[in-house]
């Protein structure tokens, strides 16, 4: 069915092994974005197997074989895992692109190597974070522990497979946890030899397990299982809502990282040769299929005209083309159903009063197979516009326009979402200013996608409850135990002497 390097088939790994695949279970073909050819199978794991996983992560767990490690001998371990990934780099990287249709340069440049970022600066983490320590009451010492909550269930979506779950993995293993791993059904891929690499640097089986499937089957028997104490989850908004309602009726720790729809608000003062590279970067990676999208380009009046010629010139010139190519910019979407997706939105901008279609809006009719989709810019004369609101998640930017700094901050603000807000101004006041009115999680500042692993990334509103990154992963990753010891005999009320 498929080429050498990529595996024929993908089931289950617990325990630090490939379950056999039972004639019972629903095969889920994986696709080739490129031209839609079946690549591999995916064999689902249902309630039973997804039981088994928690089990061997709890019994892992429970044999302090990882949980009671050193952090020296975790950090280590960690670190091996960062250098198999860029060992492994190539081949991770193209089965990246064989089941996302992501570029092979921000495959190789950006996910792999946040991949193997991700690990090492749990390592370093781990190995440098301390716990608070209350010595104020002269006749108490009370302590902070942090302990590793148990097992947790990771669930992961499809648009950046690797370096999102292994976000989840590194912070769930380093504080000691087990995990049981539930990617995409549509990109299983490159967790094969990412398995292999866990298991090469020394991980001991059964610390992370991977169960493979649909959302309503395999994902949802995973967040209800009692086994679990944790739920990190990222993925569509509608999805978050229902597993938090499954994490809340079990009472888990929850994080959920979901959609958006974010503003890149560009001011007459700024750089506007940055902001306009910025700006293509913040819309057009990874097919325009991440969350961090900058998909709502605010432009002040003065300078939005000249602006707007040359974003659009720039985006017809984007090198569409096979993601397997060095020198592709654009490839194909996800999935067929993802292309009637972002080519719905177009129609509706093409028929919508007061939303011009100003390139792409199409399929490019160069491509005899695969999901691909023009690169589109519109322009919007109202925020209000359903394109203006609801999260397309393709190559689909939408203009508009604003007069001054409050008409910008309503614009920015007025969304069900509120994960990222991008900033261009060269003004001190201004770049304050908006830094305090903007509802979202992140604010960048003349800078396009900029991840710092060591501050929180999250979402205000409809994009997310929790946080992640250093500290914030620590927090759902483990449970606080509050030790108190007394620093002298000091006298105790003494019942029954009188
Ligand atoms: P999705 O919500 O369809 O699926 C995400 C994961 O959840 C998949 O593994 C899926 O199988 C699983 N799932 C679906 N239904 C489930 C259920 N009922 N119970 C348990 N698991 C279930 O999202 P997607 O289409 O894979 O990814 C795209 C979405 O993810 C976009 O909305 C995007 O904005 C969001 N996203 C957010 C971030 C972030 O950090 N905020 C990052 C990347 C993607």
């Amino acid at each position: 069915m498929s080429e050498q390097w990529i595996p024929d088939q993908i089931t289950s790994y617990i325990n630090g092994e490939w379950v056999a695949p039972s004639s019972l279970a629903e095969r889920i073909p994986v696709l080739f974005p490129g031209d839609g050819r079946q690549i591999s199978e995916l064999i689902e794991a249902d309630a039973v197997e997804v039981d088994q996983a928690v089990q061997a992560a709890s019994d892992v767990f429970a044999s302090g074989a990882w949980s009671g490690a050193s952090i020296q001998d975790r950090k280590a371990v960690l670190l091996r895992i960062r250098d198999g990934i860029l060992a492994h780099r190539d081949e991770l990287a193209r089965l990246e692109v064989m089941h996302t249709g992501s570029p092979i340069t921000q495959a190789r440049g950006r996910h792999i190597a946040r991949t193997a970022l991700n690990f090492e600066f749990f390592a370093e983490f781990i190995s440098q974070v301390s716990n608070p320590v209350f010595d104020q009451n002269p006749d108490y010492l009370t302590y902070v522990r942090r302990e590793p909550i148990g097992v947790a269930g990771l669930i992961a979506p499809w648009n950046a497979p690797l370096a999102l779950a292994s976000m989840k993995v590194a912070g769930a293993i380093a504080f000691g946890n087990s995990c049981v791993l539930k990617p995409s059904e549509l990109t299983p891929l490159s967790f094969v030899p990412f398995l292999r690499i866990l298991k090469d640097a020394g991980l001991p089986d059964g610390v992370v397990n991977l169960v493979n499937g649909r959302g309503p089957q395999t994902g949802a028997a995973l967040v209800e299982h009692p086994g679990v104490r944790a739920v990190a989850f990222t993925g569509g908004t509608a999805t978050g809502r229902q597993i938090g309602a499954g994490a809340g009726a079990s009472l888990k720790k929850l994080v959920t990282e979901l959609g958006g729809k974010s503003a890149n608000i560009i001011f007459a003062d700024a750089d506007l040769d940055r902001a306009l590279d910025a700006a293509l970067v913040a819309i057009f990676s990874n097919n325009g299929q991440q969350c961090l999208a900058g998909s709502r380009i605010l432009l002040q009046r003065s300078i939005a005209a000249e602006f707007r010629d040359k974003f659009v010139a720039r985006t017809r010139r984007l090198n569409i083309g096979d993601p397997l190519s060095e020198s592709t910019e654009i490839g194909p979407l996800i999935s067929a159903e993802q292309r009637e997706r972002v080519l719905n939105y177009a129609r509706l901008a093409a028929d919508s009063d007061g939303v011009e279609v100003l390139c792409g809006g199409s399929v490019p009719d160069q491509f005899e197979s695969g999901y691909y989709f023009q690169p589109t810019v519109v322009a919007a004369d109202k925020n209000s516009q359903p394109i203006c609101q609801q999260e397309i998640f393709g190559p689909f930017a939408t203009l508009l326009e604003f007069d001054n700094f409050d008409e910008a901050m309503a614009i920015a603000n007025d969304t069900e979402f509120g994960l990222v807000s991008y900033l261009w101004s060269r003004d001190i006041n201004t770049v304050m200013e908006a830094s305090e009115a903007l509802r979202a999680g992140m604010v960048w500042v003349n800078t396009p996608l900029t991840r710092e692993l060591r501050a929180p990334f999250g979402g205000f509103k409809n994009s997310g409850v929790g946080r992640d990154g250093g500290e914030w992963s620590r927090a759902l990753f483990t449970e606080e135990k509050t030790v108190t010891i007394p620093r002298r005999d000091f006298p105790i009320a003494r019942f029954g002497v009188q």
